[in-house]
């Protein structure tokens, strides 16, 4: 059994290696298939096994539910019950249920629960009885898909503290509403500026957005991402004034909405609320597919597919067709984790330049970088390792009390200051002995968030240090627009990968040890996906 110790690992400890791994195992590309992972009929007997020791009534405070393909159906089963449910021709949701057992634990599929932050912060780690799975069905649905999906996904509870990753206050991966969760703020031209509405949306619905707003060639079939899952959320948008020339996107990882909201609220994000008040954003978020984790979710977020059909499956999985691990989220692999995409994924870049083939377009530290012109990870390829400071003590925008103590905070300190010098450098027309134009779209990926909120759980003060100094390096993004003079024909996006939820240090417990005890064969990759049969 390995495991990967890397829950959500933005935070590499060195720079990636070049050359270093074997590049050659990471290759394979798995496109999604016609038809959904299933467990193979030899290890039907061994899944049995596996669930009855999962859903022992022991594992119940750590294992929510665990969830699986049969095929033309899927299955959420727990303690006490199951649902099971399939795709559907007729129903508008694209589902239907079609039997349970005991208490079905997808009754709640509500998008709008545990916000504002008052009422998340009133209900602390939710029962499975009390929360909520929002669109349940097909995030489920989604990931068996992929010929590489697991056998059986687990679902660990909103209490659950993973004691082996330090015991961190904040973690997500779940199918549930505060950890699937991001927010989701869009504005400047072209957008409709109604402030905080009481709606949410899906992290796959950004790229289509951003493009029917800049005004890009569809696909005949409308589409403007092949194989797109999400919508063009034509709620949030205003196009009677004209498109925007230009969209910044800004990506800050792993940020609770509710934490994010209140805190422009009070005075504490005063760029974040800036883009708000002059904008749209959704009170109840734009939630993440299953599984709610970094790598997975970033792709989602640029090609407007699910997990299950770019193939960025999660931070780490295991490739059935080569057996293989594929470990895309550490430090070593971030630069090369896009060769794993699934034949014919397509990115905002992509279908930027499918419309104006010389538009320039820049995707600063952010992995999914397909087709952009400017890529901080090309360099990584290239072997041109960008000067990396040593010390973020004097880096401006730092919250100097948190960095000396804090590794991640120290290191993710560093990443993101090198971000705002690549993104300002760019709008200035030069970065590191290059001249730049403007780009048409450019994306800021932004890492400090998702460390802090791990550290201390989104409710922390090391978190609200995180957002007050994304929120300053922002601000020198949108200043760098003012000083282009395009700030007039640019419009801001700003979401996250997933949400962050606060944990109790005092449930803990892994459900591979009891898995292991039995003598079962399996492999569990990044924390809850199980092959069978493997080892
Ligand atoms: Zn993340």
């Amino acid at each position: 059994m390995v495991h990967i110790i890397l829950w959500s690992q933005e935070r590499p400890q060195s720079p990636p290696e070049i050359g270093g791994p074997d590049l050659g195992t990471i290759l394979a590309v798995t496109p999604p298939t016609a038809a959904p992972h299933r467990i193979a009929p030899e290890l039907e007997a061994d899944a049995a096994h596996a669930l009855d020791l999962l859903l022992d009534p022991a594992l119940e405070p750590v294992v929510d539910m665990v969830v699986m393909s049969h095929g033309d159906h899927y299955e959420a089963r727990t303690h006490d019950g199951s649902v099971t449910f399939r795709r559907s021709e007729t129903d508008p949701t694209g589902y239907e249920p079609i039997g349970a057992t005991g208490v079905d634990p997808l009754t709640d599929q509500s998008t709008e629960k545990f916000a504002p932050l008052a009422e998340e912060r009133a209900n602390p780690y939710p029962h499975r009885t009390a929360n909520a799975y929002p669109h349940a069905y097909d995030t489920i649905a989604q990931i068996f898909d992929h010929p590489s999906a697991p056998d059986l996904c687990v679902i660990h509870s909103a209490a659950h503290n993973w004691e082996d990753q330090g015991g961190h206050r904040g973690e997500h991966g779940s199918l549930g509403v505060v950890q699937a969760r991001a927010p989701f703020v869009i504005a400047g031209k072209g957008v409709r500026n109604d402030g905080l509405v009481a709606r949410s949306g899906r992290l796959v619905d950004v790229a289509p957005t951003i493009l029917h707003l800049l005004g890009a060639t569809p696909h005949p079939d409308g589409t403007y991402l092949a194989g797109q899952d999400g919508e063009v959320r034509l709620d949030v948008l205003d196009l009677d004034g004209g498109r925007p020339q230009h969209v910044i996107g800004f990506l800050f990882d792993g940020t609770n909405p509710n934490v994010l909201y209140a805190m422009a609220a009070s005075g504490e994000a005063p760029n974040v609320a800036r883009l708000m008040a002059m904008g749209t954003s959704y009170q109840h978020g734009a939630m993440a597919s299953l599984p709610t984790i970094t790598l997975a979710n970033h792709t989602s977020i640029i090609t407007g597919r699910h997990p299950g059909h770019h193939g960025i499956l999660n931070n780490a999985w295991w490739d059935r067709a080569t057996g293989t691990q594929i470990i895309t989220n550490s430090s070593a692999t971030w630069h090369a984790a896009m060769d794993n995409l699934a034949a014919g994924t397509e990115s905002i870049h992509t279908a930027v330049h499918r419309t104006w083939s010389d538009a320039f377009t820049a995707s600063c530290n952010e992995p999914c970088d397909v087709d952009a012109n400017y890529s901080t990870f090309d360099f990584f390829r290239r072997g041109e390792v960008p000067p990396i400071p040593n010390d973020p003590i004097g880096l401006p925008h730092s919250t100097e009390r948190f960095v000396r103590p804090s590794k991640d905070y120290s290191w993710s300190t560093i990443i993101d200051h090198m971000c705002v010098e690549q993104a300002v450098g760019i709008l200035s027309g030069h970065y590191r002995d290059t001249t730049y134009p403007l780009p048409k779209f450019m994306w800021v990926n932004f890492t400090l968030t998702d460390s802090a909120m791990h550290e201390g759980g989104p409710h922390s003060e090391i978190a609200a240090a995180s957002i007050r100094d994304s929120d300053a390096r922002i601000g020198e993004v949108i200043a760098a627009v003012e000083r282009a003079g395009a700030f007039d024909d640019t419009a801001f996006v700003l979401v996250a990968d997933h949400g962050m939820e606060e944990n109790d240090p005092t449930v803990q417990g892994d459900w591979d040890v009891p898995l292991k005890e039995s003598g079962l064969t399996f492999r569990d990759e990044a924390y809850g996906f199980l092959y069978l049969g493997v080892s």
